[in-house]
């Protein structure tokens, strides 16, 4: 489904902003299986590896139609940027979740309901065919999404956060914000006290009567977390001087040609890739070839462009001097720099610098600053 180059990405946005996204708010919440998916965008593998961005995909979509026919589409390509920001201003929820994880995994490595769960053999036949899809397409449908984690937390009576590492070895959009926010959300404890109850005739009703007479528990209270977490970064300010210095550039911004910083002068760009010794959550062999093959994608065209430019492993950036990179944001490749005290200066989009300071409070309050987000991209 998801062929890894830029000139893919773009066709897919064009083709989707001409014709379907006049559709978009009214049909966005059926999965009418892999085969129709043509109501949703499905630009997430792309965007989530900065290989095509939000400011041009809103632009599109603005110049198409009009910002109040649009707002919809806006708000959920903006929803990815502000559970991004919410991260950002509280990375310990980050931390602690792969803390969490690694104590859980130990404890859930033989057990047979986890384990029937990953291989798609429980007694839900929905369920077992979107883990089929999940392996295959490395994409699911947002709604399905939701009850997928629903089922996984309530029914299957699962821990979340190995639900969410799941998603992360096989998603070609996994992204630490998102999805542990996402999971986070469904289980209750990222709004305390509201979970996501996936429920029969809510799935019937969205797939479009693929699915019916599931058994689910639709009465389960929300899990309970004891921890609270406080803001403890704010500050997201760039260097003030970067020429002449390398550039390293991390999976999540595998387009320097709509970087921020594509005027100023590099003395060579270093694209990072990690492997999974690197990573807490190791990633299906598809997924590490979708990011070697972006990674090869962007070099491919940086070389056109004349610049000069190599791919190394995370590992091998302490060697080199004198350099800032993109901000890889929380997660696993900032996560390595951290745990090995790598100074870095790093470069923050101007679209993140501005929308960050909105991401304090819940989405209800971010939708009010959107309009300003907006203009302020033009
Ligand atoms: C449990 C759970 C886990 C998730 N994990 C991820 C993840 O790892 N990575 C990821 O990118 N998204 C994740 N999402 C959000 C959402 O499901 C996907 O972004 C969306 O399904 C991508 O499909 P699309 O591009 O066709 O979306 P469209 O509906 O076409 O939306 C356009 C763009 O808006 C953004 N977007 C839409 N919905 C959301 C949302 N709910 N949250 C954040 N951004 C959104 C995406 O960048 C998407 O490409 C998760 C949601 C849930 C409930």
């Amino acid at each position: 489904m998801f062929e890894a180059s830029r000139a893919k990405a773009l066709n897919q946005l064009d083709y989707f902003v001409e014709n379907n996204l006049a559709e978009y708010s009214r049909l966005r919440n059926f999965d009418f299986g892999p085969e129709k998916r043509s109501n949703v965008s499905c630009l997430s593998p792309y965007i989530t590896h900065g290989i095509i961005n939000e400011k041009e995909v809103i632009q599109k979509s603005l110049n198409k139609f009009s910002f109040s026919k649009n707002e919809k589409f806006i708000q959920e390509v903006l929803w990815r940027t502000y559970w991004k920001g919410w991260l950002e201003l509280r990375p310990n929820v980050w931390t602690d979740y792969l803390l969490e994880l690694n104590k859980i995994k130990n404890e859930f490595q033989n057990n047979q309901d986890y384990l029937s769960a990953i291989e798609g053999k429980t007694n839900i036949s929905c369920f077992n065919e979107w883990v089929k899809e999940l392996k295959d397409n490395n994409y699911l449908h947002n709604h399905t999404r939701m009850w997928f984690a629903s089922i996984w937390i309530f029914t299957l009576e699962l821990p979340w956060q190995l639900g969410a590492e799941f998603f992360m070895q096989h998603l070609y959009d996994g992204d630490a914000a998102s999805n542990t926010l996402g999971w986070r959300w469904v289980a209750g404890v990222q709004t305390q006290g509201k979970h996501y109850l996936a429920s029969e005739w809510n799935i019937k009703k969205f797939t479009n009567n693929r699915f019916q007479n599931i058994k689910l528990n639709e009465n389960a209270p929300p899990k309970v977390s004891g921890k609270s977490y406080q803001i403890i970064k704010q500050d997201f300010n760039n260097p003030l001087n970067i020429e002449d210095k390398n550039l390293l550039i991390f999976e999540n911004s595998l387009s320097f040609e709509i970087a921020d910083f594509k005027d100023n002068n590099f003395k060579k760009i270093y694209l990072v890739s990690n492997s999974n010794e690197n990573r807490s959550i190791k990633l299906s062999e598809k997924l590490v070839k979708f990011k070697s093959l972006l990674i090869e994608d962007q070099e491919h065209r940086l070389k056109e462009q004349s610049i000069d430019c190599q791919n190394i492993n995370i590992s091998e950036i302490k060697n080199i001097e004198n350099c800032c990179g993109l901000y890889p944001t929380v997660g696993e490749n900032l996560d390595y720099i951290n745990s090995n005290n790598l100074k870095i200066n790093f470069l923050y989009r101007n679209l993140d610098q501005l929308a960050w300071q909105y991401c304090n409070k819940g989405f209800f309050n971010f939708k009010n600053y959107i309009p300003k987000i907006i203009s302020s991209l033009n």
